[in-house]
């Protein structure tokens, strides 16, 4: 028997655990513990520790699909190749879009956007990081001129006080969670507002429950009290940042005031009061959120004012503090450094810089690109289909699920069924591969070598552990055969995702000084701007990346979601997803070890609110909201706020997503997941 250990890097969440996988006889079939593992220290929440179990699943596809007369036929790569270049080259640019995926490395996003731009000469290309963390890029990059975690994942347990703001880290990021416990073993308090009383908000020193939507109010109250008591930090204020009068003209207002913020959000105004000392009083806080701040309609609203918080106590650029917005995906920071976003190159060069542009056709030996215009985002592609027929008629989907991960599942179908011709590329048939016409097979994680970047910025390793199954080949490797094809043979001139990695470097100034050579056992964090720079764990610790080197106070005004209870749907419905399944459960819902813990959904119901409505714990409800409805099993507990509900995303059978609207924030585009209006029956007996 061999046996043998490849040390890689979780496909799960982003936090970026190393573990090393079991390969006996050519086949993986365990995890174990990678004690060097840099971020985990050998530790694994339940997800990493099962990451094995869906790579060899049965249902794996291992042959390429063609659909003919609406049944899917296998095919060889050849037909499947032929047939969709022919395809590709038939529609005009504008009429073509492609999908990336924060699953894949970051030399598969890369060759994804290139291609798109490249071989199909599209500005249209984007993914998931649309529908988690955009408002994170946008609002960020606005205020501190980069749109990234500014501090390190280590770094937080140097933290005196932590506020956790819309995320449920020791659920989803429980790697991180062991950082708030160790501040807190240092003497950081912690504070946790949640509009449920999750496992995250059951470890804190204070927990404030409070209404989806209402994050602007709370985050301006804050700051209105720190103001009051002239808590701010002065020094920092005035050395490093600017437009710090016109925030207060806004949070000074009497609609911010500690009594006022309570009745909105319903949070108590004591505990507002101690949550503003704690914060401005620490040597050092570090804010910490994730998708219950990022996905709402006023999302860069949202995040802008987390970022005036932390710079109003002068909590930036030093260790234990930051702006720290978890990424969900393995690799969703590393698809948007790679430039698989509509409006930037990788890097975040912006795709109108004329520079930029110029810059890229050279790098990629070609007279034209897709060029001087921002492409659609996914939100837009989808409504575009839908609402808009003709406009769009061609996607190529790689590792992404819309038909169970985007908002108002309905309108999602009929948008992917006006495609004339629709290819996805994934490791298993799909919600929405089902609808493809051709269907190729890939690669897992553990097929193939590559990188992927975590959300503390950090670049790490994948390696090739076994072969795929059948036919399946890496993502990087069908994109080549694809790019040669489409007439770009030398563009696509790659021979390993090392190579890949090197022209990656070569464009990206973040990335100039990282190789493979130097990602052995730590990874490293960017900007690593040359060869021997040691990587960057604090962003912003002297100057901001803006022009002038100041952060930018945003005065924001609170706005409530674009859809708020009324008679008809008097609840506030929020979504989001639990320890042992992962977003559209594609792999987790094939880890037997995972799936036996939570096999299917359900609605959280505060126990006064099932009262009224006369619901039993575990009977199953009609949830409907004007986009759809579903039948679940309540969960009736005193542990979420009343008048709120939640529903995890994961599940098929109960589909939160056929419940969500796809009401957008205007600059990121991210839909508001976090907060529509619903209802809740009894199902009537027949
Ligand atoms: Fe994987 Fe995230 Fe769990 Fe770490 S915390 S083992 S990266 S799912």
């Amino acid at each position: 028997m061999d046996i043998k250990y490849v040390s890689t890097t979780c496909p799960y969440c982003g936090t970026g655990c190393g573990f090393n996988l079991v390969v006996r006889d050519g086949k993986v079939f365990d995890v174990a513990h990678w004690q060097r593992a840099p971020v985990n220290g050998g530790k694994l929440c339940p997800k990493g520790r099962y990451a094995h179990e869906f790579v060899n699943s049965p249902d794996r596809l291992t042959k390429p699909l063609i659909k003919k007369d609406g049944k899917f036929v296998e095919a060889t790569w050849d037909e499947a190749y032929d047939l969709i270049a022919e395809k590709f080259r038939s529609y005009k640019p504008d009429e073509i879009a492609c999908l990336s995926s924060a699953r894949t490395s970051n030399e598969e996003n890369y060759l994804m956007q290139k291609f798109a731009r490249v071989a199909l000469k599209t500005p249209h290309v984007d993914h998931c990081a649309r529908l988690c963390h955009s408002s994170t890029v946008a609002g960020l990059a606005a205020v501190f001129g980069s749109g990234a975690m500014t501090n390190s994942i280590m770094d937080i347990s140097e933290s005196k006080c932590v506020f956790v703001l819309g995320s449920n880290t020791f659920e989803q990021h429980p790697l991180i969670a062991r950082s708030i416990i160790r501040a807190r073993e240092g003497g950081a308090k912690v504070v946790v507002a949640d509009p449920r009383n999750t496992p995250t908000a059951k470890q804190a020193d204070l927990y404030m429950p409070f209404v989806s939507g209402t994050d602007v109010a709370i985050l301006n109250g804050l700051m209105q009290e720190i103001i009051k008591n002239g808590w701010e930090d002065k020094e920092f204020i005035a050395n490093r940042t600017k437009d710090f009068e016109k925030l207060k003209e806004v949070v000074m207002k009497d609609t911010y005031s500690l009594e006022n913020v309570s009745k909105t959000s319903g949070i108590p105004a004591e505990s507002l009061r101690t949550a503003a000392e704690w914060i401005a009083k620490a040597d050092a806080a570090a804010l910490i959120y994730s998708m219950g701040i990022t996905q709402h309609t006023v999302g860069v609203d949202n995040v802008k004012s987390t970022a005036n918080l932390m710079m109003l106590t002068g909590n930036l650029g030093k260790p234990g503090s930051g702006v720290n917005p978890l990424r969900g995906q393995n690799n969703v920071q590393g698809a948007c450094d790679m430039g698989a976003l509509p409006n930037v190159y990788s890097g975040y060069q912006k795709v109108t810089d004329e520079a930029a542009q110029k810059k890229m056709k050279e790098m990629w030996g070609v007279d034209k690109i897709a060029e001087g215009r921002v492409g659609y985002t996914v939100t837009e592609m989808v409504n575009l289909l839908a609402d808009r027929p003709g406009k769009l008629k061609c996607m190529f989907i790689m590792g992404e699920n819309p038909m169970l991960s985007d908002p108002d599942l309905h309108h999602v179908e009929e948008g992917l069924r006006n495609l004339e011709f629709l290819v996805v590329q994934d490791i298993f048939m799909t919600e929405t591969s089902r609808l493809a016409d051709v269907v190729l097979p890939a690669a897992c994680y553990a097929e193939k070598d590559g990188t992927q970047t975590n959300t503390e910025r950090r670049v790490q390793r994948w390696k090739k552990a076994q072969d795929p199954p059948g036919e399946a080949k890496p993502d990087w490797q069908i994109l080549c055969e694809l790019g040669s094809r489409m007439g770009y043979p030398e563009q696509f001139a790659f021979n390993s995702p090392e190579e890949v990695f090197n022209e990656v470097a070569a464009v990206t100034p973040s990335y100039h000084g990282i190789s493979y050579g130097r990602l052995d056992p730590d990874g490293l964090h960017w900007p690593c701007p040359t060869e021997d720079h040691p990587g960057t764990p604090i962003l912003h610790r002297e100057k901001f990346a803006m022009p002038d080197g100041l952060g930018v106070f945003s005065p924001i005004e609170w706005k409530p979601p674009a859809e708020v209870p009324d008679a008809e749907y008097p609840y506030v419905l929020t979504t989001g997803r639990t320890l042992w399944q992962w977003h559209t459960g594609t792999m987790t819902r094939r880890s037997w070890s995972l799936e036996k813990e939570a096999p299917t959904g359900w609605i959280e119901i505060n126990t006064e609110d099932a009262k009224k409505l006369g619901i039993e714990d575990k009977e199953v409800v009609r949830a409907s909201t004007r986009r759809g409805s579903i039948d679940i099993p309540a969960r009736v507990t005193p542990e979420i706020i009343r008048g709120v509900m939640f529903v995890p995303f994961h599940y098929k059978e109960c589909a939160a997503n056929l419940l969500t609207h796809n009401a957008l924030d205007p600059i990121a585009k991210i839909p508001e997941y976090k907060a529509c209006a619903v209802k809740v029956e009894k199902i009537a007996e027949v």
